[in-house]
């Protein structure tokens, strides 16, 4: 039977004046229902792209899809007319965007944006679509709804404001929810709040969900399975736990040392060095090697691959573990990691 989403080596890519920016690139993952994905990485590492090529909203020129299959339920999405998109954004698949404020408009009611996509998708009438859009806000947890739907997106706090983002996505019943960074803009209480509700509102709707976030907290907290992802590509992919307890990429090590932890005292913050290269210039080999502390000249002399072949996605222990990593050395780092007994980050903390 098809998988609800299978996203099979996308590729989308923005011609600019300097060059062509490369910023997804080869990228596959699949997703079904009642399940959660979590995408991660730093900012700039091709998530929020893929996940707009899913929507089709990657604005045309300068981006472009230039390969690769969105079968949603056995369609092919990459095919489909904006008008058959149309019918499918806010409807079997939705999103919440990182910023409340700025996704709302701010010159309606939280209410009438409700209602607006309740009634080009669901055809209701408008009282219909305002008792859907007051028993969407009840679901989502704010408080007097029926007040809030007559409320502007100034007049309520951040929380509140993804709480009716997070209502507008869900009013059509969608069969995808994608939550790109759904947190990341909201203080530490609200944040396990809304992640709290994100996955109490999957649980009873059985929604496939795609968490997009640059916080491997957030994963641990909702996502089942994990695809990291740097400069453009899928660097390690496997079950939450794999990630967290048997980590093989240099990156993936590298987020996870990063991590602040409580027991440090004042030992200073681990961070990768470095920024992501610019999507018009990555090295020909691996993307990671301007910032990986592997690279080959660390350990390898003599050989320059990490520089000049690109990795390709490996597939770690039996074929039913269901965990890949892209890198030509992840078998050495394992063994020079246990002969220096040095721990999991995870289990460092
Ligand atoms: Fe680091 Fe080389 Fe592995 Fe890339 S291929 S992650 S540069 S060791």
């Amino acid at each position: 039977m098809a998988k609800l989403l299978e996203v099979k080596n996308i590729k989308t890519f923005f011609y600019t004046d300097d060059g062509i920016a490369k910023a997804v690139d080869d990228v596959s993952y699949d997703l079904d229902k009642g399940e959660t994905l979590g995408l991660v990485g730093e900012s700039g590492c091709g998530k929020s792209v893929s996940a707009l090529s899913i929507m089709r909203l990657i604005p045309d020129p300068p981006g472009k899809i230039v390969g690769g299959e969105i079968l949603f339920k056995g369609e092919n999405l990459v095919k489909n007319t904006e008008r058959q998109m149309q019918d499918i954004r806010g409807n079997d698949i939705a999103m919440i965007f990182q910023e409340p404020m700025t996704s709302l408009n701010p010159v309606f009611t939280c209410g009438e944006q409700i209602d607006e996509a309740v009634i080009l998708h669901q055809k209701v009438s408008k009282e219909e679509a305002k008792n859907r859009a007051i028993e969407m806000l009840r679901l989502v947890g704010i408080p007097s709804p029926e007040q809030r739907y007559r409320d502007y997106p100034h007049q309520l706090s951040g929380g509140l404001r993804q709480r009716v983002m997070i209502a507008m996505a869900l009013s059509c019943n969608p069969e995808i929810l994608i939550a790109d960074e759904p947190t990341t803009a909201l203080d530490v209480t609200v944040q396990a709040q809304i992640l709290e509700l994100i996955k109490k509102l999957q649980d009873t709707l059985g929604m496939g969900m795609i968490i997009i976030t640059h916080d491997l907290g957030v994963i641990a907290e909702v996502s089942k399975r994990v695809s990291v992802m740097y400069a453009s590509k899928v660097v390690e992919y496997s079950i939450s736990d794999e990630i967290f307890y048997n980590p093989k990429h240099p990156y993936t090590l590298g987020l996870l040392n990063s991590i602040p932890k409580l027991n440090k005292g004042k030992d200073r913050l681990a961070t990768i060095e470095g920024n992501v290269p610019a999507a018009t210039n990555y090295p020909v080999g691996c993307h990671f090697c301007t910032r990986c502390s592997y690279v080959d000249s660390k350990i390898y002399t003599a050989d320059s691959k990490c520089w000049n072949v690109e990795p390709p996605l490996e597939q770690v222990g039996g074929t039913n573990q269901m965990h890949t990593v892209a890198c030509h050395y992840w078998k050495d780092i394992q063994v020079r990691r246990e002969r220096e007994g040095e721990k999991v980050p995870h289990e460092a903390a």
